[in-house]
C-alpha cells in the first residue's frame, strides 16, 4: 500500500490508525480537514479511531512533514497533505469552506514588493476571507 511506504519514508512506524488517517486525507473529496472532520469521516467509514488519536496522529504527521496545518481565523485548524505544490487559500466566513487558488501575477508581485524592501522572499501564506456574492 502506498500509505505504508509514505509513513516509512517519513520515519513513522506503520500503525493502523496512521494508515487509516493517511488514506482518509488522500482520498477525501475535501482537501482541507479538521481533526473532527477526519474523526467523523472515519466513523462513517466504520473505522473506530478515537478523536484523541486523530489529534495525536495529525500532529505527528505535521512534525514529519506529511501534512500542513492551517490555522485560519474563526475556525478549527485544518490539515492537508503536503504535496509540494504551492497554493494560497480563500476561506468562506459563512460556511468555513476552503478554496485553493494560485495566481502568477500575485506571486510575482509579492516577490517584487519584498525585493523593493531589500529582502528576498522565503515563504508566504496568503489567506483571503470571503463570502458568496449576494449571500
Ligand atoms: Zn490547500
Amino acid at each position: 500500500m502506498v500509505e505504508n511506504s509514505e509513513l516509512r519514508k517519513a520515519g513513522l512506524k506503520v500503525t493502523l490508525p496512521r494508515v487509516k488517517i493517511l488514506q482518509m486525507l488522500d482520498h477525501a473529496e475535501e482537501r482541507h480537514m479538521s481533526a473532527e472532520d477526519v474523526y467523523k469521516a472515519l466513523m462513517e467509514a466504520g473505522d473506530d479511531v478515537g478523536l484523541a488519536t486523530v489529534y495525536r496522529v495529525l500532529t505527528q504527521f505535521e512534525t514529519a512533514g506529511l501534512v500542513v496545518r492551517h490555522n485560519f481565523d474563526g475556525g478549527h485548524a485544518v490539515f492537508e497533505l503536503a504535496d509540494g505544490d504551492h497554493h494560497d487559500h480563500m476561506v468562506c466566513v459563512d460556511t468555513g469552506e476552503v478554496i485553493e487558488f494560485f495566481d502568477p501575477a500575485i506571486e510575482k508581485r509579492q516577490k517584487e514588493i519584498v525585493e523593493e524592501h531589500g529582502y528576498e522572499l522565503v515563504d508566504h501564506n496568503l489567506v483571503l476571507y470571503v463570502k458568496k456574492k449576494g449571500a
